[in-house]
């Protein structure tokens, strides 16, 4: 496919001179594979087309949240019904009410549900929660692993031992992360050493159950019992972020993947069905902490939109329906086996890293198995930023970092599939020239 982008880059030159880097979130601008990215024009299906008219098959998928694809027809025509009534009343609805229930039937230990207009929302009101609750004011969150983007939860970088954790932007004041300590994700051991040590002070410990904006990093072998063992016995609550998880690794989350009980769960992503939405969910007696039913403040003009808990019900209803993930996890296993065929054809089947978890998956080009964030930044870029380059030019549309996951979608055909390990084959020569 010759790829025409004279209307993308005309259109991104002009988003450039009134958006901060021509983009409203930072990993679509390309800083991390080079080049311009292409402006989108419409997205349907397994599909998404930019506005030269090149249509790609696409394993972004909005970061997550489209996992039925793009513009399903129940959930545009539950929007549309829903904007014919109002799109924000600031009242009180029975939509919201529908979704919370839907919520809690889904993931065991939600009782009750607070929404919030996105995942960074939920996770900052997660902590608040978690302080006041506990009377404490440390947490713990593991290196590599994404909660949006509040100052208190914007530390990450880190030499990888426990340490007092320090911004990773400026703007962050030190005062704002002096209180999150960070561990290695899958080091059961820091972890222990951290919650032992130090367990009168820690309010909570937040984690990815699979982690997913390293790139897919599954949980050890009984990591998280081990995590829930070590909160209960620390007095610490226990804050799953399931913003990607939440609906995507099955109906109940990697709670019900993992058979493991979080006290707080933090969701995003799918439940708004492509429309902003975050929310946090647990048990009544935490969650009455929160205002009008206890003291802490929290509050939002759009919070439990009417239009985004419409489009949430349908695609949860969707969800519901018999084998939906057997199927969405069977294509999921074409796509990991056709890339790593592709990639042994390229040579370089000693030298590829493919994590799947369910439907999300990462291919790191690393000799080595990531299991954990240092792990996951040995991979190679460079090589990353080729293999991405000449997937897109075969008519495949990937995150523009090896940091993030590919996402599959119920939309996605098995002829997708093998379209994109075709382009797979030259795009892991390409790669391998670089390695
Ligand atoms: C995307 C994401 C967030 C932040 O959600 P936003 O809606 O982008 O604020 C938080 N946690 C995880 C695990 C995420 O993937």
């Amino acid at each position: 496919m010759s790829r025409r982008t004279s209307k993308s880059q005309a259109q991104f030159d002009r988003g450039c001179k009134v958006l901060v880097g021509g983009v409203n979130s930072p990993v679509r601008a390309y800083l991390a594979v080079g080049g311009t990215p292409p402006v989108i024009a419409r997205a349907k299906g397994a599909t998404i087309t930019d506005v030269d008219d090149n249509t790609y098959i696409d394993y972004v998928c909005s970061y997550g949240p489209a996992i039925l694809g793009h513009a399903p027809d129940a959930v545009v025509t539950a929007i549309n019904k829903a904007a014919r009534r109002g799109t924000s009343y600031g009242a009180p609805t029975s939509g919201e009410t529908q979704l919370a229930e839907a919520i809690a039937a889904a993931i065991g230990g939600i009782e009750k549900v607070r929404f919030v207009n996105s995942g960074t929302e939920a996770a900052m009101t997660a902590v608040r929660l978690a302080r006041a609750a506990t009377g404490r004011d440390k947490i713990v969150k593991c290196v590599g692993c994404y909660h949006g983007h509040t100052d208190a939860l914007l530390v990450s970088a880190g030499s990888g031992a426990a340490t007092l954790g320090t911004p990773s932007s400026p703007g962050v004041p030190a005062g704002a992360t002096a209180d999150t300590l960070i561990v290695p994700y899958n080091d059961i051991e820091a972890m222990r050493a951290l919650l032992t040590e130090r367990s009168d002070e820690i309010a909570a410990v937040l984690v990815e159950p699979v982690a997913a904006n390293m790139g897919v990093v599954p949980p050890a072998e009984g990591y998280l019992s081990k995590l829930r063992k070590l909160c209960d016995a620390a007095g610490a609550l226990l804050v799953f972020d399931e913003v990607i998880t939440g609906f995507r690794l099955a109906y109940g989350g990697a709670q019900a993947v993992y058979d493991v009980r979080a006290d707080l769960t933090i969701l995003g992503k799918i439940i708004g069905g492509g429309l902003p939405i975050g929310a946090v969910g647990g048990p009544a007696e935490l969650m009455d902490h929160l205002s009008p039913a206890g003291p802490v403040y929290q509050a939002g003009t759009l919070s439990g939109n009417p239009v985004a808990t419409a489009a949430g019900l349908a695609t949860l209803q969707a969800l519901r329906e018999d084998g939906f993930y057997d199927t969405l996890h069977e294509r999921s296993a074409e796509l990991e086996s056709g890339l790593l065929r592709a990639a042994t054809a390229a040579g370089l089947g000693d030298r590829v890293c493919i994590n799947r978890a369910g439907s999300m998956m990462s291919c790191f080009l690393t000799p080595e198995p990531v299991t954990d964030y240092s792990r996951a930044a040995a991979a190679n870029k460079e090589a990353y930023g080729a293999w991405f380059h000449m997937m897109l030019s075969g008519g495949v549309y990937l995150a523009p970092s090896g940091m993030e996951a590919m996402f599959v979608s119920a939309a996605h055909t098995a002829q997708d599939i093998a379209q994109t390990v075709s382009a797979a084959e030259s795009a892991f020569e390409a790669a391998a020239n670089l390695m």
